[in-house]
Formats: structure tokens, sequence, C-alpha cells
């Protein structure tokens, strides 16, 4: 069975797996807790192959056994939602405060064509293939908890790749990008609290004014991402709130003042290195005021890292299956993070971004992803299923 082959039988899914993937849209779910939707995405698996589910959060696995004994594939969906109220008009949007504005509905769509692709061929496979259903990718750390709960060794043994897809409704549609090495970010954050005595505002020095400590600290922290970090292997801190005093009163004091900030970074180095370096800097800061400051780190996804071997295969799969000018060498990661990093921490494999932006929008101008307004085209659905399974069967041939 050619690639190619294996994308035309795709096409023969192309109605069923928008039916589902709307279905999907319209019960859109929160968090690590995903029942719902869940319970969708396992009756059109029903019959495919083994089920396991997760004991912790509504997560599932499921096994397809190949004709032959061979190493494991993993392959991965995700299933939450986003808190969005959808504003896109489409007649079979969300109404219960949440929307898929990701495209996870999307990328669960994905993982059932390729189940049943690979299980109408399962004899063709020499090894065992997992398909991840896994909820709470939005910064739940979803891929987390069920690493934890051993759901990529279902097979009994350590899979050799996986491999995960990810839509964009701002990226043409039917092009797939990558890149080899690191393509998402490292995304975290900290809340830094300066701790001092309040006070009268007309003498501060009879207090610990915690305020312009933190004011230096938030420029210096800027400063600091340019000097002590390569401008060819960038980071971003970004402050996202600020909270000291009242706003009716200018003449306290107040004891304290913090904020918090968002951190992206694209090396495993700068993600160890921001973290010393911001508490050196912000101790230093409090030191010299005479304050005290409590920094704390926010979880943060790892950088995915897409391996070479991986991405070579990728590009080569997807000019068999679908053409040459399918691929796009992508030349910078993004600085959004996602939880898959931790599964191709552990096992070699690569992420592939699909464009999904619909026919007669401009890719340039469309509501990106996460947008109440973002528009996801479902005719890429079968070509997103064609290249997991094709990647599974490649491994395994
Ligand atoms: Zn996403």
């Amino acid at each position: 069975m050619s690639y190619a082959d294996l994308a035309k039988e795709a096409n023969q899914y192309s109605n069923v797996l928008s039916e589902i993937r709307r279905e999907l849209h319209q019960i859109p779910e929160f968090g690590l807790q995903t029942p719902n939707t869940l319970a969708r995405v396992l009756e059109s698996l029903h019959g495919l192959g083994e089920i396991t589910l997760g004991t912790s959060i509504t997560s599932a696995v499921l096994h397809i056994k190949g004709g032959q004994p061979g190493p494991t594939v993993l392959l991965r969906a995700d299933m939450d939602a986003l808190a969005v109220v959808e504003d896109t008009g489409l007649d079979f949007a969300s109404t219960n405060g949440f929307m898929h504005a990701c495209g996870h509905d999307l990328h669960m769509a994905i993982g059932i064509g390729a189940a049943h692709l690979i299980a109408t061929h399962k004899d063709e496979l020499k090894g065992d293939v997992i398909i991840w259903f896994q909820p709470g990718e939005e910064g739940h750390g979803g891929a987390d908890v069920m690493l934890e709960e051993n759901m990529h060794l279902v097979t009994g043994q350590m899979p050799i790749a996986a491999f995960g897809i990810h839509v964009f409704s701002s990226y043409p549609k039917g092009l797939f990008g990558s890149r080899v090495g690191p393509l998402m970010a490292a995304a975290g954050g900290m809340t830094v609290t300066f701790k001092g005595a309040g006070g009268h505002g007309s003498m501060p020095w009879l207090s610990k004014d915690p305020i312009s400590p933190m004011a230096e600290a938030m420029s210096a922290l800027q400063t600091m991402v340019n000097k002590r970090f390569s401008a060819f292997d960038p980071v971003v801190i970004n402050i996202g709130w600020v909270k000291a005093g009242d706003d009716h009163t200018e003449n306290v004091i107040p004891e304290i003042a913090s904020f918090g900030a968002t951190i992206r970074t694209f090396s495993v180095e700068n993600t160890e290195k921001i973290k010393r370096y911001s508490i050196e800097l912000l101790e230093g800061i409090a030191k010299a005021h005479g304050v005290e400051v409590e920094i704390k780190f926010l979880p943060s996804t790892k950088v995915l890292m897409n391996d070479e071997e991986s991405i070579k295969r990728v590009e080569r799969v997807i000019n068999e299956a679908f053409g040459p000018g399918r691929y796009w060498n992508m030349p910078d990661p993004i600085a959004g993070g996602e939880d898959f990093a931790s599964v191709v921490d552990v096992i070699p494999g690569a992420f592939v971004f699909m464009g999904a932006c619909p026919e007669g929008i401009d890719p340039a101008t469309a509501s990106t992803n996460h947008s109440n307004k973002a528009l996801f085209d479902d005719s890429i659905l079968a070509d997103g299923s064609a290249l997991l399974a094709s990647l599974a069967f490649d491994v395994l041939k």
C-alpha cells in the first residue's frame, strides 16, 4: 500500500469526519475533565482496538495490534476547549461558553480517521500503534498526567516514535509545516511579590515602600533579557498584570506590591538560566531597597524539540502521500507552548502544523487560533488522518 493510496482511501472518510468534528465542536469541555467529549470519541473508535482509560483524568488510549510483532508508535490527539465565547456565526457553533478555538475538535477527528485507516490495514503493520486522546492541553499539563499514568506504555514497551498534528486557522489550507529542533517555546511564567512595611505616603523613610523596587524590577527584568541572553536564542518576558495599593488612596504606602509575567524560552539551557538569573536580579533589587521578595515560578511546558530523523520522515511521507509543495520547512519556531513537548522529550518524534484556513479567507488576515472568531476548514481532516496513519506505517513497515 502506498501513502498516496492511503490518502485516497482517507478521502472516503472525509464527510463522516467533518460530521464528527462538528458534533464535537458543539460540546466543548474545558481542562482535564472532558467526559462528554471522550464518550463521543469512544463511540467512533468502537471495535478498532483495545481501549485503556486514564484514572485521574478523562484520557483514553486506543491500542491497535499489528499483524506481526514489533515496536510501538504513539500518535496523539488532544480534546479540550478554551473558555472563549464563540462568535463565528457557524450553524454548528458552540453555545455553552466554551469553544474549540484551538481546533482540538479537528485533532480528535484526525485521530479517529487515522485509527480507522490503521485498523483497516493492521495486518501490514510490524508492530503496534497507540493513539492518545488527551484532555487538558491548554495549560493543564494533560500530557504530563498521561505520562505519569504510564499511558504511553500500554503495549508493555516504550514507543520508538511519536507524532502529533496541530491545525492553524491562519495557515494556508492543506500546507504542513514543521522544523528540526525547537518548534514551540517552553511556556511558563512567574509571580513576584515585594513585601515592605506600610505607612503614611508623606513620610516614606519611616516605611518600606514595595512599589519602587517592583517598578525597578519590572524594567530590569526586560533589560536582563537583552544583556544576559544571546540575541540568537530568544527569550520573551512579558508582564501581564500589576497590583499594588488602592486606586482611592494616594497617601498610603502599601505593604505589598506584586506582578505576574509570562516567560518563553526556546532552549533547555535558557529555560534553566531564566529562573536562576531572575532570582539573582529580583533578590538583589529587594535587598537594595530593604524589602523582601517572594518569587514563584508557574509550571512550564518543555521546549518542543523535533527529532531530526522524524522530521525527515515527515517530509518524505508528505511528499509521497500528497505530492510536492505540501511541506513547509519553517525558518523559526513559534512562541506558543504545547504539552506534547513532554512526550517528544521521552520519545523521539515530531509535531506537525497543518493549515486549515477556509477557502475565500486570506491567511494573512484570518482570525488566529484562540480567537472567538477562528474558523477551521474541516475538508483537511482526511489528509491529516492519512498523514498520521502513513507515519505509523512508515515506522512499522
Ligand atoms: Zn492547541
